[in-house]
């Protein structure tokens, strides 16, 4: 089966440019140096499944004139992850059911807290985001594809990236275990988190995760939850041309 997926964004937590900062990335003017919120779009016999509800998510939604999403399924909660959940509204009114959104227990306790207006509070005046939490332990199968977890470590923490047919999306990790290395062989399209060149104790580095592409060999590899150490068109000068960093409003297609 056909499908697109859209790097809705490609920015680490804080965004680029970031508030307050003279460095040369955040006064670029390659757009491609503007990068929103991780998260992306994946369409398929019209259907569309969002990861991750950014703070950015309107402005994304409205580059890339979003008119429908039908699921939601979030790697971990995050701010930058989530904080865009109430910006779903719009999308969530005029339909027979509510956006199923698809979250790991823990995180979707989490979720349901930060937004405790949105699933539990009785407001008679309507406009509330019709939306309803789904716990996520297994594969799922969203409109006739396979969504599987694949666990990886952020700091201290284990969160999900996915894998979907021949693509798989990792957006914030320092580490994968061998056993979910098992999980993504075969890809034509992967996604790493690389944050910049520095060692992080959350995200994984340019360098590492040039490693790791080396070792799972996907056909195109793209990196994200980039933050302004890295300047677009240089950084891709020194990268492999199967290996690129991924940009805001990227369409790549590919196999499900
Ligand atoms: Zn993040
Ligand atoms: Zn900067
Ligand atoms: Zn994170």
């Amino acid at each position: 089966m056909k499908a697109t997926l859209t790097v809705l964004g490609s920015g680490t937590s804080m965004g680029v440019p970031t508030i307050g900062c003279d460095c040369a990335v955040c006064h670029s003017t390659d757009p491609r140096d503007r990068r929103t919120r991780p998260s992306i779009l994946i369409e398929y016999s019209g259907n569309f499944v969002l990861i991750d509800t950014t703070p950015d998510f309107r402005e994304q939604a409205l580059r890339e004139n979003i008119r429908k999403i039908d699921a939601v399924l979030y790697t971990h909660a995050h701010a930058d992850h989530v904080l865009g959940l109430d910006d779903l509204r719009p999308l969530s009114f005029h339909r027979p059911n509510k956006i199923p959104l698809y979250a790991r227990p823990d995180h979707a306790a989490i979720i349901r807290e930060m937004f405790r207006y949105a699933f539990d509070a009785v407001y008679k005046f309507g406009n509330l985001p019709q939306v309803e939490l789904k716990v996520l332990e297994a594969p799922v199968d969203l409109f006739g594809v396979t969504f599987e977890p694949i666990p990886v470590i952020h700091g201290e923490a284990e969160i999900w990236g996915f894998r979907f047919g021949s693509a798989a999306y990792l957006t914030d990790f320092s580490e994968i275990s061998d056993a979910s290395m098992e999980k993504l062989s075969g890809l034509d399209i992967l996604f790493l988190d690389a944050l910049r060149h520095k060692p992080h104790p959350t995200h994984s580095t340019v360098e590492n995760s040039l490693k790791i592409a080396g070792r799972l060999q996907a056909k195109r590899t793209f990196f994200t939850h980039i933050c302004h150490d890295l300047s677009h068109a240089e950084t891709n000068q020194s990268l492999p041309p199967q290996i690129q960093l991924a940009y805001d409003g990227l369409k790549l297609e590919f196999e499900l």
